[in-house]
Parts: C-alpha cells; structure tokens; sequence
C-alpha cells in the first residue's frame, strides 16, 4: 500500500449495518439508485444554498446528476456537481451512522422481531433505505472521489464493504462528488439504460436537479 493512502475501520454499527445490506431481498435492491440520486439532489441544493452567500460556490449552469453505465469496466458511476466532501466530511459521512435516515432504519430495525424464524429485517431495507451504505447491494466495492466546493484538493474513499475503507489523495477538475459501483456479477442489470431509465423513472420524480442517463458504455 502507498504510504499516501490511509485504512480507516468502520464503526460496529456500520458493520451491522453492511451485514444486513449483503442480504437485502433481491427485490428491494433498486432502492440504491434512489438513495445515491437523492444524495447527489441533497448535495446539489446545499451548494445552491451555500452559493447564496458565498458567489465563489455558484453552481455550474448545466449542473446535473449523470448516471453512467460502464460495461466493459462493469461499473455504475453517479456524479453530481454539489458541495462535495473533505477527507474530514467523507470519514464523517461514509464512516459512521450519525445521520438520519439510517439511524431510524437502525431504529426500527432493533423493534423488530421475525416470528416463526422468519427473518423480516431485510424488506426494512425496502421500506427505509440504509442510504449510501445500499451502495454495497449491488456492488462489491465502492470508491467515492470528491472535492469540496471552494477546496483545492480531492480525496477517494474506497471500500469493499468488509470492515474498512481507505482514504487517499486525487484529483478532480471541479467540485462534486463522483461515486463508482464495481457491480456484483449478479447485478449486469443496472449497466443496461433502459433499466436505470425505469427505476429513475420510479423512485425520482420529485427531484429538483436534472438526471441525465448516459448510454451504456462497452
Ligand atoms: P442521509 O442522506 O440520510 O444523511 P446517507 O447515508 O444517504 O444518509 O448519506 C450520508 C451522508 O454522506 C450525507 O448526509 C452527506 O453528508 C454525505 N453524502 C453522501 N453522498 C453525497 C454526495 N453525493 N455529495 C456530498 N455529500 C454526500
Ligand atoms: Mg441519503
């Protein structure tokens, strides 16, 4: 490993959670794609709100979020132009489970008991989402290139998913945020657009920012 590139553990609680998300009913899968499309809007609205006091920070007038298959590469990579994260924000963010939306699936999945042996916490996925961390249904790792919107530098945060990730310095042209799924061999589906199309299509009709679908590269 290069001496510029740092492994950090994940807390007990992000483990637990990633255990879970490994087996995550094969229908509720999709979800990924509203999780991170939602981040990239959120993230896209906090720069716009930033830039209001802040003109430095504008937004870039064709701001969008891209999702673009890759099939020779078998990746998925969603990138947006918002606020982007320092290594600080993607330690804090990508590392822990302080925010909010996982915390009341955390929630609710310690109030749930299967009867009968029956294991109902993975349709919980379904219902809540466990945001960034759905990344890991389909995709055995995950790297996280970002740079912050009036910062200099980028970072990459990379991780299989397994217990830890890695930080280490990048570049990118612009502030954003780029995320790259290695998909799973059992997940081809998302490389194909009109697949992506029908799932934005689903779960993305109240999101400001445009998305854009690249055709399938490969
Ligand atoms: P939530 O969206 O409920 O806060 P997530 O697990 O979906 O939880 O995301 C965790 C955090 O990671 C977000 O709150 C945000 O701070 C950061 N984050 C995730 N994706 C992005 C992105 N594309 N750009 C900037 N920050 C992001
Ligand atoms: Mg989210």
């Amino acid at each position: 490993m290069s001496e510029t590139v740092e492994r950090h553990e994940f807390g007990a609680e992000v483990g637990r959670l990633l255990d879970l998300v490994v087996h995550a009913l094969y229908s509720d899968r999709e979800i990924f794609l509203r999780e991170l499309v939602a981040n990239a809007a959120d993230a896209t609205d906090r720069r716009r709100f930033e830039a209001l006091t802040n003109e430095a920070l504008a937004l870039p007038s064709d701001a969008r979020v891209l999702i673009a298959p890759d099939k020779a590469a078998r990746t998925l990579t969603i990138s947006d132009s918002g606020i982007g994260m320092s290594k600080e924000d993607l330690a804090q963010n990508l590392g822990t489970i302080a925010r909010s939306g996982t915390r009341a699936f955390s929630q609710a999945l310690g109030e749930t008991k299967g009867g009968e042996g029956e294991d109902l916490r993975p349709s919980l996925i379904g219902q809540f989402g466990v945001g960034f961390y759905s990344a890991f249904m389909v995709a055995d790792r995950v790297t996280v290139t970002s740079r912050r919107a009036g910062a200099d530098e980028a970072w990459t945060w990379a991780s299989d998913g397994k217990g830890s990730y890695t930080l280490e310095p990048a570049s990118r042209e612009q502030a954003g945020t780029d995320i790259v799924l290695h998909l799973k061999e059992d997940a081809d589906e998302y490389l194909e657009s009109y697949r992506l199309d029908h799932v934005v299509r689903k779960w993305a009709d109240n999101i400001a920012v445009p998305i854009a679908i690249r055709d399938a590269e490969g």
